[in-house]
């Protein structure tokens, strides 16, 4: 088993808890649980704490190594369908190159069957700067407010870091490359999302040792932040 640990920065504001964890879906998605902090005479102390869901991270590291995967000569079936995988997987005689790492949703009980690459939670480093803004909800024809139509919705701000495990069976050693691809293409936030994140490896050089030398300056590229400073939204 290979392992190591993923740092991940936000650049922009992040909206806790939008839109729902979809395990094939493009979008990092930062949500809240309770944590035991302290037992005081017997009794749980608990917070909410913010993290990032590893399935969560896992989707949208998927949809990014597809994206990149033919421009480096890997394969990409480019389906998330599980019948449409089996026709295109069928065509190219083989499994592709991206659901050999991240598995094939056979079924929707088992999404991630046989997958290569487990993404543990992301947890918050230190405490999560977050902001709570009252919103006046549009009404979608006319764009005027409705009356008595506010809501309020909490943000992740920009600078807070989380830090989550990566676990590589060693039998896709040979995909590190393309995994690596991926991670450099997810935090460049092409995907066509509006927030940036901005992740970083932590492996202290054990992944040098397991991929050829044409590799060794993109993860030298990813082990330095990417975005310096923040982006205004
Ligand atoms: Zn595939």
């Amino acid at each position: 088993m290979i392992r190591f640990n993923l740092r991940l920065r936000t650049v922009s504001l992040f909206t806790i808890g939008q839109g729902v964890p979809d395990v094939l879906g493009a979008d990092i998605v930062f949500s809240k649980k309770m944590k035991i902090t302290a037992y005081v005479d017997g009794e749980a102390q608990t917070q909410y704490v913010v993290y990032v869901p590893g399935s969560s991270f896992k989707g949208a590291w998927r949809t990014a190594t597809s994206r990149i995967a033919e421009s480096y000569g890997f394969k990409s079936c480019g389906e998330i369908e599980p019948k449409r995988i089996s026709e295109a997987h069928r065509k190219l005689g083989r499994t592709c190159d991206v659901c050999m790492l991240f598995g094939q949703p056979v079924s929707p009980l088992s999404p991630f069957e046989a997958s290569k690459v487990w993404v543990g939670d992301f947890e918050p480093v230190g405490e999560t700067p977050t902001d709570i803004i009252a919103r006046v909800s549009l009404d979608d024809k006319t764009q005027t407010a409705r009356e008595g139509a506010l809501y309020s919705m909490e943000h992740v701000l920009p600078g807070a870091e989380f830090l989550g495990e990566v676990r590589v069976f060693d039998e896709a050693k040979n995909l590190l490359p393309l995994l690596m691809l991926g991670l450099a293409e997810l935090r460049t936030g092409v995907l066509g999302r509006r927030s940036l994140v901005d992740i970083r490896l932590e492996d202290n050089g054990l992944l040098n040792g397991l991929v050829g030398s044409e590799w060794l300056p993109l993860l030298e590229g990813l082990r330095k932040w990417l975005w310096e400073g923040v982006v205004e939204t």
